[in-house]
C-alpha cells in the first residue's frame, strides 16, 4: 500500500495465468472445430430475438472517472511472480508474460487526474495516486510503446441491460476491482 509492504505470501494452489490474445485465438480454433461460423469485422445492432447473446463488452459511460491503463516494460524486477499495489484510489498489478521473466505486464486502474506533465502516463498516474516508489521503478525500465492501451468511460459493477436481454460477460457486468478509498498519511 503506498510505501508499504503489508504483504508477502504463497498461493495455496497455483493459479493460472494467460494472454488474452492467446485465449481469443484458442477459443475461435475451438469455436470453429465444433461448426461455429465467426464473422470479424462486423458490427451488429442489440436486438431482442430469439437466440441472441449479446457479450459486446462493457456499456459507454462517458461521465465515468476511471481509467485503466497497461503496458508492457523490460527491465523491472520484480518481488515475486504478481505484485499488486494499492494507491489512492487506484491498484495496479505486475506480472512477467514471458517465461524468462524479461518481460513484464503492468496493468492498474486509477481515477482520471490531472493532465499528464510526463511522456509516460502510466508513470504519471502512479506519481498522481501516491505510488511513486513504483513509478522511479518503472522510470528506470523500457516500455514498449505499441503495447500502451488505455480504456476509459466505463463504471464498474452490473451494467444498464435492456429488459429480458441474455447479456454475458461484460456486457453484464463488470467485477469491481478491489480498489478501495485510502489515504496516503493513513493506515
Ligand atoms: C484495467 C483492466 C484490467 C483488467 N485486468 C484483468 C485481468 O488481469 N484478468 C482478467 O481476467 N480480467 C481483467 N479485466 C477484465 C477483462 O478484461 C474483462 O472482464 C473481459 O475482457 C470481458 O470480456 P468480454 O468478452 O465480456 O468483453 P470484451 O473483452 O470487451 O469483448 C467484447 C467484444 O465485442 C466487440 N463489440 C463491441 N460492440 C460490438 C458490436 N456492436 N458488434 C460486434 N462486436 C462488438 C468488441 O470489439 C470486443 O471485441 C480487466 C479489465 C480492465 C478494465
Amino acid at each position: 500500500m503506498g510505501p508499504k509492504q503489508i504483504l508477502e505470501a504463497r498461493l495455496t494452489r497455483p493459479a493460472l495465468g494467460m494472454s488474452r490474445w492467446e485465449m481469443d485465438e484458442r477459443l475461435r480454433i475451438r469455436f470453429e472445430s465444433i461448426g461455429g461460423r465467426l464473422l470479424t469485422k462486423d458490427r451488429v445492432q442489440p436486438e431482442l430475438r430469439e437466440g441472441l447473446v449479446w457479450a459486446a463488452g462493457r456499456r459507454l459511460e462517458k461521465e465515468s472517472q476511471l481509467l485503466g491503463l497497461k503496458a508492457h516494460f523490460e527491465g523491472v524486477d520484480l518481488k515475486g511472480f504478481l505484485e499488486m499495489h494499492i494507491g489512492v484510489g487506484a491498484y495496479v498489478g505486475l506480472t512477467p508474460i514471458t517465461s524468462d521473466g524479461s518481460k513484464v505486464n503492468v496493468c492498474g486502474l486509477f481515477k482520471k487526474g490531472p493532465r499528464a506533465k510526463g511522456v509516460n502516463p502510466i508513470v504519471d498516474a502512479l506519481r498522481n495516486c501516491g505510488l511513486g516508489a513504483l513509478a522511479d521503478r518503472l522510470e528506470g525500465a523500457q516500455m514498449d510503446p505499441v503495447s500502451l492501451t488505455g480504456i476509459s468511460g466505463f463504471q464498474l459493477g452490473g451494467q444498464r441491460v435492456r429488459d429480458r436481454f441474455c447479456s454475458l460477460g461484460d456486457a453484464e457486468r463488470m467485477i469491481p476491482s478491489i480498489h478501495r478509498k485510502w489515504d496516503v498519511n493513513g493506515v
